[in-house]
């Protein structure tokens, strides 16, 4: 029965809007940024239409079970390998840490690919697919590669992945198993986008680089839906984030305006944090020194890749989110993370990217200066699985 109800459903998207400069781009053409400004594009969609949460009922546990809110239009373009609804699970045998703060982690490890990538790439290869694209390229850290030479392989689409040469083997021999174009680049994310720019423009290849494009977000952005649905629509007081673009961060964030408008949820914000590696701590600083936008920093390697992102694209309004949530930023050294990871793991039974256990060192430090308010209800995102960080942490 259930079934039925799915398919009257459709994705209620109208158009995407430029959050700087207020032009509006046409949904039903091929995008990238906004064509005045550069900006990142937001998808938006017809939320005042009365529907209620019921229609989540019986829906099937992935991120494809909010898609009235996702991009795809026509629901055979949909690529998906599972993605989402990922579990919430408590703070247990670690207690001792969290006094009377009830803390959780959204473990996105057991996502296809063993990061949250999958949802940002199954979103954006699903339109892509549906708009006609052939081949899709991107710059990446590591996770990002994998997860798009992986829906790209199911979608039956070309996927050019460039990754600093730097990144554990694993992250490479996956895109090669997947069937994916590897090009090594000795250097950082950065110098791989300025590659991809000019390879893209010159073979014709759509690029999904962080938030050049405006679906990865939509997403990444289902993090936001599930956790006010797996919390009963009574969201935590803090989140943290291990930023790297920062997509889902932005995403969360826009996740809880639409259900807001929505009606899902009231006008009660969780204080959004970013944690960063101390490598690569530019929203950090314009955090706390007051700027808009953030410097370029790149202070080398860090076992958390997904990290080391010298100068974010949405750098803007990255800190716009932090600000307007009455959140804050903080760096954790790869030292601290290895030994968060290893904490968690011998402890609670969760082998974690070094990107997520810096949240457990970001917890441990703004509780202890108070940041972090006693009964205070605290998410922690755990973006990946550690398995394939295991050369870099042993
Ligand atoms: C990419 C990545 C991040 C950073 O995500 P953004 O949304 O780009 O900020 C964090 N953790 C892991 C494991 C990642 O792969
Ligand atoms: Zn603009």
């Amino acid at each position: 029965m259930s079934n039925h109800i799915e398919l009257e459903q459709a994705s209620l998207l109208t158009d995407l809007k430029c959050p700087e400069c207020g032009t509006i781009h046409d949904a039903a053409v091929i995008n990238t940024v906004c064509i005045n400004c550069a900006s990142t594009l937001f998808a938006r969609y017809d939320l005042h239409t009365g529907i209620s949460k019921d229609i989540l009922l019986g829906r099937p546990a992935t991120m494809w079970r909010y898609r009235e809110f996702l991009p795809v239009i026509d629901e055979k373009n949909i690529v998906t390998l599972g993605e989402g609804f990922t579990p919430i699970l408590p703070v247990k045998n670690l207690k001792k840490f969290t006094g009377d703060n009830e803390v959780f982690w959204k473990d996105e490890s057991g996502n296809p690919t063993g990061s949250f990538k999958a949802r940002g790439i199954s979103a954006a290869v699903s339109k892509a697919k549906e708009l006609g694209i052939q081949a899709i390229a991107t710059p990446t850290a590591g996770n990002a590669g994998g997860a798009l030479a992986a829906y790209a392989a199911s979608a039956g689409v070309k996927a050019i992945v460039y990754m600093p040469k730097q990144t554990p083997k694993v992250f490479k021999d996956e895109c090669h198993l997947y069937g994916a174009e590897l090009v090594e680049i000795d250097g950082n994310i950065s110098d791989c986008g300025k590659l991809v720019n000019e390879h893209a423009l010159l073979n014709n290849w759509f690029q999904v680089s962080t938030l050049k494009e405006p679906y990865r977000l939509e997403g990444k952005k289902t993090m936001g839906y599930e956790i006010a649905e797996q919390f009963n629509w009574q969201l935590p007081d803090v989140i943290l984030y291990p930023t790297g673009g920062g997509t889902g961060l932005i995403g969360i964030w826009k996740a809880f305006d639409e259900m807001e408008q929505l009606g899902w949820i009231d006008s009660k914000r969780p204080r959004m944090v970013t944690v960063q590696s101390e490598s690569c701590d530019g929203i950090v600083k314009a955090f706390h020194g007051g700027q808009t936008v953030s410097e370029f920093a790149d202070g080398g390697f860090t076992i958390a890749n997904g990290l080391r992102v010298p100068k974010p694209y949405a750098d803007k309004v990255i800190l716009k989110v932090l600000r307007e949530s009455n959140g804050t930023a903080i760096t954790i050294s790869d030292d601290e993370m290895s030994s968060a990871l290893k904490e968690i793991a011998k402890n609670e039974g969760m082998l974690m990217a070094p990107e997520g256990a810096a949240l457990w060192q970001a917890y441990k430090k703004l509780k202890a200066t108070k940041w972090i308010q006693p009964g205070e209800k605290v998410l922690l995102i755990n973006t990946g699985s550690g398995y394939k960080y295991l050369e870099n942490i042993m």
